[in-house]
């Protein structure tokens, strides 16, 4: 059986004072999670003070992003080991917002999954489908090209080391939510894709869904026979939100 895990990716959002109460809020509601892992992806600045606050938790913590090199000159990054550094389990590697406004490319993105790896970290990699994508039926054609930087360039071992969160584009902070059979469509064509390679890994690799995740659709999508949670962005904002959907997974 797969742990289901919902991961918040709080994005570049809130301030000191706010990572603090988000993270006691959740903390103080946390006894009602029965099933779930959780995990928390501030800011890279709040890092520190999130592993303060949940240190001897069992919620975990998290990066948005990690560099694709090892250290040096590359002013503005932060590498993985650094992460690290700070007791982080997870990175999300990938998310449509930095393909989209950091140019990232699959190449770059099989890197950053590396470089977590390779420091002990687990990669949550995001693949999804823009709308247009969708409407000129390119979905499994582009999940496919972002799963295979890894599976194919990587190898199967390393995809059944990480997390992967299908998280089509046109449901990332819209409020649209892909249907629950929209989106299993997509896990079980991933999983299947995995399992060509390696059955083992397929069955124990978590598969997140992303976009528009809400206490109200999470129980819904997170029923779904391959979707072992979520990674939620608005709604792990508010921790009253947050903590139904860790419930209900
Ligand atoms: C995300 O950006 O990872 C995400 C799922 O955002 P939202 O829940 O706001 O759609």
């Amino acid at each position: 059986m797969r742990q289901p895990l919902v991961a918040g990716n709080w994005k570049m959002n809130g301030s000191k004072a706010d990572a603090a109460d988000l993270v006691n809020g959740i903390k103080a509601g946390a006894g009602n999670i029965r099933k779930a892992e959780v995990a928390l992806c501030p800011p890279f600045p709040y890092l520190p003070i999130v592993e303060n606050l949940l240190a001897g938790s069992s919620i975990r913590w998290g990066s948005q992003d990690v560099s694709s090199e090892t250290d040096g000159a590359f002013t503005g990054q932060v590498s993985a080991r650094m992460i690290h550094e700070f007791g982080c389990t997870y990175a999300i590697i990938g998310h449509s917002e930095r393909r989209m406004f950091n140019a990232e490319s699959d190449a770059t993105i099989a890197k950053k999954y590396q470089q977590a790896l390779a420091v002990g970290l687990t990669p949550i990699l995001c693949v999804g489908e823009s709308l247009e994508e969708r409407e000129h039926g390119k979905t499994e054609e582009v999940v496919a090209r972002h799963l295979d930087a890894v599976l194919e360039g990587i190898g199967a071992e390393a995809i059944g080391s990480g997390v992967i969160a299908y998280e089509p584009v046109w449901a990332i902070g819209t409020g649209v939510t892909a249907t629950p059979e929209q989106a299993q469509e997509v896990h079980a064509f991933l999983r299947q894709r995995i399992a060509a390679k390696s059955q083992a890994h397929a069955d124990a690799v978590r598969i997140l869904y992303g976009g528009s995740m809400k206490p109200g659709n999470a129980m819904e999508l997170i029923g779904q026979g391959d979707i072992d949670g979520g990674l939620i962005g608005g709604a792990a904002l508010k921790a009253s939100d947050f903590l139904a959907i860790c419930a209900a997974a």
